[in-house]
C-alpha cells in the first residue's frame, strides 16, 4: 500500500459490535484474561489502542513491530538504555536535539557508560569506534542547521563492525524518510511533533525489527513510560492525515525556502531542498521530501530576532514543531541558550538564526507575514 493508504487504513480495529469504521477507545487499564491467557495492561504496551498506532506506524516506517511512549523523551531514553549495558560505549552525532543531549550528559556517567559525541560525518564516526561500541546514535536533518547524516553510509559502518544504530526521525517523520530501508536498526520519533500534527498531544515511539522490540521490551516495562489509551485514540486520528499534512507542509517548505533565498534582507537560509544547501545531494538521495523544517538568518541591518518575532501576526513563536500551524524560534533564545557565543560560532548558529515550522497555511500568507515583520 501506498503512504496515503497506509495512513488511513494500516492498524485500524473495526469496532465488530456496531460496525463503526474507527478503532473503539478502549479506557481499561484492566483487562480479563483468565481464559484468553494474554495479560493486557498499559505498561506491558500490549493494549488495542497501542497496537492500532503501533501497526499503523510500523507499516509507514517498514518496521516489524514498536512501542509507543508518554513522549519523545521516553522512546529515546528507553531505547538507548535497552540495548546498552554499563561499561558499553556510544558515539552520538554533537548536533543532536538539546533533550538528547542533557539525557546522555546527565544519565550516562551514573551507569558506567562511556560515550563520545562527534560532528556527523562518517570517517568521524568511524574513528571514534572502540572495541566496547554498541551503538551509534543519530539525528537527521538536524536542529537547527538542517544538516543530514548519510544513512546509508552509517548503517554499513555500524553493520561492519556489529554496531546497533538509532535514528531519531522525528524532524522529517516517516512521509520523508524512512531510515529502515536504508539499513538502520532503530527509529525514534517524538509523535509530539508530526506524527500528532496538531500542538496538543505529547508522545513518543521506537520501531524496529521483532527481535529489537522485544529486548526493548523489558526495559520499557521496568521504566514505564507508556502512553495511555485516549492519547493513543488522538494519535491514531492524527496519523489518518499525516501524509496529506506532511505532504502539504514540504510543498510549503520548498516554496517559502526559495522565497527566502531570494529576499535582500535573509542573509542566509538552511533548507536541505535547496541546491546551495551543503548536504543536498544527500537529501535527494534518502529524503522522499526535504520536509518543513527550515533555519534563516536575518541580516544585521534588519530588525534583531526578539523585534521581529514580536511582528509576526500569523506565525507563532514557540518551541516545538511540526504541527499545522506555522511557529517560530530562535535558537540563541532556546536550545541553545546555554551555549557560550564562542560555542554558538563554532556550531555555526549566530544570533540572527531563527528556526521555522512550516505549517499547511498558504505560502503567500506566509511569507506576507515575514516580509511586513521585517518591514516594520
Ligand atoms: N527529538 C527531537 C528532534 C525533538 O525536537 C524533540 C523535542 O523537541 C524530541 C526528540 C523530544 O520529544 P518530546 O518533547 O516529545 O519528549
Amino acid at each position: 500500500m501506498e503512504k496515503q493508504t497506509q495512513c488511513v487504513h494500516s492498524g485500524n480495529m473495526i469496532d465488530e459490535l456496531t460496525g463503526g469504521v474507527n478503532t473503539p477507545i478502549h479506557t481499561s487499564s484492566v483487562f480479563k484474561y483468565v481464559d484468553s491467557g494474554k495479560q493486557q495492561y498499559p505498561r506491558y504496551y500490549n493494549t488495542p489502542n497501542q497496537e492500532a498506532v503501533v501497526k499503523k506506524l510500523c507499516a509507514l516506517e517498514g518496521a516489524e513491530d514498536g512501542l509507543l511512549f508518554s513522549s519523545g523523551m521516553a522512546a529515546i531514553s528507553t531505547a538507548i538504555f535497552g540495548l546498552i549495558n554499563g561499561g558499553d560505549h556510544v558515539i552520538l552525532q554533537d548536533e543532536i536535539y538539546g533533550g538528547t543531549h542533557a539525557f546522555v550528559t546527565n544519565q550516562f556517567d551514573k551507569f558506567g557508560i562511556e560515550y563520545s559525541f562527534t560532528e556527523r560525518s562518517v570517517t568521524s564516526i568511524e574513528k571514534l569506534i572502540r572495541n566496547n561500541t554498541k551503538l551509534i546514535y543519530v539525528e537527521t536533518p538536524t536542529n537547527p542547521l538542517l544538516s543530514l547524516v548519510d544513512l546509508k553510509q552509517v548503517a554499513v559502518l555500524a553493520k561492519d563492525n556489529d554496531i546497533l544504530t538509532i535514528v531519531d526521525n522525528t524532524f522529517a517523520s516517516p512521509i520523508n524518510q524512512n531510515p529502515i530501508a536504508l539499513g538502520i536498526d532503530v527509529v525514534c520519533h517524538s509523535g509530539t511533533k508530526y506524527l500528532g500534527g496538531h500542538s496538543d498531544l505529547c508522545c513518543g515511539a521506537v520501531v524496529s525489527r521483532k527481535e529489537i522490540i522485544e529486548e526493548l521490551w523489558t526495559t520499557a516495562s521496568d521504566l514505564g513510560g507508556n502512553m495511555n489509551g485516549q492519547t493513543c485514540a488522538l494519535l491514531e486520528r492524527s496519523m489518518k492525515t499525516l501524509e496529506l499534512r506532511v505532504t502539504r507542509q514540504t510543498e510549503n517548505g520548498f516554496g517559502l525556502a526559495q522565497k527566502l533565498d531570494e529576499m535582500a534582507s535573509i542573509k542566509k537560509v538552511y533548507y536541505p531542498g535547496l541546491e546551495g544547501h551543503p548536504d543536498h545531494d544527500v537529501a535527494r538521495k534518502q529524503m522522499h521530501g526535504f520536509g518543513a523544517m527550515i533555519g534563516f538568518e536575518l541580516t544585521e541591518d534588519g530588525p534583531d530576532i526578539i523585534t521581529f518575532m514580536k511582528r509576526l501576526n500569523l506565525i507563532t513563536p514557540a518551541l516545538s514543531l511540526g504541527g499545522i500551524e506555522s511557529t517560530i524560534c530562535a535558537p540563541v533564545l532556546t536550545s541553545h541558550k546555554k551555549m557560550s557565543s564562542e560555542e554558538r560560532a563554532r556550531v555555526g548558529v549566530s544570533d540572527q538564526l531563527l528556526r521555522f515550522s512550516v505549517g499547511i497555511e498558504h505560502v503567500d500568507d506566509l511569507i506576507y507575514d515575514i516580509k511586513q515583520a521585517i518591514a516594520g
